[in-house]
Order: C-alpha cells, then structure tokens, then sequence
C-alpha cells in the first residue's frame, strides 16, 4: 500500500539541511511560518473521531498526519483504519503521550506542533486570493522568486481528489530562497473538490474539460465553455501573469505529457529531472477543454501537465527533490 513514507528523522534531516547549507544568514531571515496549502492548524472539534468511523474529521487528522510524512498521501480517504491508528501512535510516543492511537485534544495539540514543526521557513513573499471557489472558498496564489524574472507558475490539484502535487507546491514554498525566477504557486485550484475528496467542481463539472479551447458538450464539460467559476478565475489569473512556463499537476497517470506539446525542452528536463516517463496523456483519444491546450493556443508561454502515480511519493522527495526539479525545469535555482 504505502510505498515509502518520510520518516521523522528524514523530515527533519531536510530542513536542517536546508539551514545548515543556508547557514545563519537564511536562519535569521527565517519569517514567521506560516502553512500554506490544506494544512489547517485550527481545528478545534467538539467530538473527536474514532477507530472504524469514516468522515471529514478522520480526513483531517489523515491530512496532517501526511503533512507530517507519517501517512501516504493516498492515504486520506476518511476512513479511521490501521494506518492511520499506527501513525497516530508513532505521532503520541514522539510527544511522550500514552500510545492509544486514538484521537483527544492532546493528541490534537501534538498533531498541531508536528505539523508546525515540519513546515520549513518560507520562500514566498506575496500571497493573494485570485478568486473564490463555486462554494465560497479561496483560491490562493504565492508569489516567490524575484521579480522581473521570467514569469512561470506551479498549479495543483483542479482534480480535487488529486491531493499530492500540492505537496511539490508546498515545497517551492518552503526552504531556501529561489532565485532567477518570478514564481507563483497556485497549491490548490479546487479547493471545494479537495475538501470533498472528488474531482469534479460543483455541480459535477471537470474543471479541466470546462476551457474554451476545442470545447465539447460532454459528460462533466460543463454546458459551455467558461461555465465554472474556477475556469474564470484561473483565466484571469494566467491572462494577467502570462507565465513564460505553467506545469500543472495530476495523478494517477505517471508521466510527463507528450500529447500535442509545445515545448519538448521542458518536457524533457521535467521527465529526468523527476524521474517520470514521457507519455502521451491524450484524454482517451483527443484532449478537449483541458487549461494547458487553452493556453498553449493562446499565449507564447508553453504548459505542460505532469501525472504523479495512484501512490504517493515520499513528502521528503515531493517536498524536496520533486520541488527542485520542476524549479530547475522552469529555469529556477535556489539561492546558496
Ligand atoms: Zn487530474
């Protein structure tokens, strides 16, 4: 099931690397840490949740027990199993805490800190919200980099139960600086679809068949192009900040697109670089509707759609080395 899981130890050899190599310049720079992604640290319920139970509250535990590396990503389906008890129980014995596996407000407050202290000091120094969701909820973008670089941007989960590439987002937003680049990271396109564990906006709309570019009204298209909201927001957003390179992430397929690619450059330096084959990911046959067609057709700037498998990497190699790939690939560096 699980292939690899960050261990503690690796979690924290990382971001003592990452100061160790930066040194006490980048250690006194470190800002306030502040999670970005799904990583919510205020959850105060009134009830906690219990072994065999499946609902919203196990997912948010499975959450932050994935943000701390101690669960496979794929792992948080809501369901209060093995896994997540045994996570649960390394988490308590870390913290000195009687080892129940079961979930009180102690355990919540370690959780908390585990999570706090497993966010590394941040590279991002602009956040905003480029728009709200169907439901309400914000869509953030982060900017890091230096301005007056060449403009390129990281975008995750439009498929709401397409949880890991957030992770690599996260990374780019953690650690030491980045350089030579105008990054903007965009974690979380569906926010709605994640905290529901589905891909689809409201009203089963795929976000990324909803782009007017080569539009058909089909099953979860949408009724015409631009319907969704979200659609319209990232419009907006990728019209304004025009990115020179935009790498957007899915799962489960596995691979970089080849599929009508516009810069085999890039999608070369992406493969190796993370370690993915080359496939053509072609929707079944042709792709219609999709964010990286609609602006491959329409700006200079090339995009491109990366495929994680149906198991997650480990958090250190999507948070570290998969970050800094896909930062080389778009022709960023962190700073030394
Ligand atoms: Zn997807």
């Amino acid at each position: 099931m699980c292939r690899t899981r960050a261990t503690l130890g690796g979690l924290s050899a990382f971001f003592l690397t990452l100061l160790t190599v930066t040194g006490p310049t980048v250690a006194a720079q470190a800002r306030p840490v502040e999670p970005v992604a799904t990583v919510s640290t205020q959850t105060v319920p009134t009830s906690y949740p219990s072994y065999g139970q499946q609902s919203a509250q196990v997912r948010a535990v499975q959450n932050k027990l994935i943000a701390i590396g101690y669960l496979a990503a794929e792992l948080n389906g809501g369901s209060f199993g093995p896994q997540t008890r045994a996570a649960l129980i390394r988490l308590q014995t870390r913290y000195d805490l009687s080892p129940t596996g079961k979930v009180g407000p102690a355990t919540m407050r370690a959780l908390d800190r585990a999570v706090a202290e497993a966010t590394g000091p941040r590279t991002w120094y602009h956040q905003e919200v480029i728009g709200t969701s169907s439901d309400g909820r914000s869509i953030k973008a982060y900017r890091a980099g230096v301005a007056g670089k060449p403009v390129v941007m990281v975008v995750a989960t439009m498929h709401g139960e397409e949880n890991f590439g957030q992770y690599v987002a996260q990374g780019l937003l953690e650690g030491r600086r980045i350089s030579d680049v105008d990054l903007w990271v965009v974690p979380v396109l569906n926010p709605d679809g994640l905290a529901a564990d589905r891909r689809w906006l409201k009203g089963g709309v795929d976000l990324n068949r909803n782009f007017p570019d080569r539009f058909i009204v089909r099953a979860n298209s949408g009724p015409k192009a631009a319907s969704a909201k979200e659609t319209r927001v990232v419009m907006g957003f990728l019209d304004r900040i025009q990115p020179r390179y935009l790498v957007s992430w899915h799962q489960p397929l596995y691979g970089v697109d080849t599929y009508r690619v516009k810069d085999p450059a890039l999608m070369n330096r992406l493969a190796t670089g993370l370690r993915l084959p080359k496939k053509s990911l072609d929707c079944h046959g042709s792709c219609h509707g999709t964010m990286t067609g609609w602006y491959n057709a329409n700006y200079r700037g090339s995009a491109i759609t990366v495929e994680y498998g149906s198991t997650a990497r480990s958090m250190t190699t999507m948070k570290g080395r998969d970050a800094d790939a896909v930062l080389k690939a778009v022709g960023g560096r962190r700073s030394s």
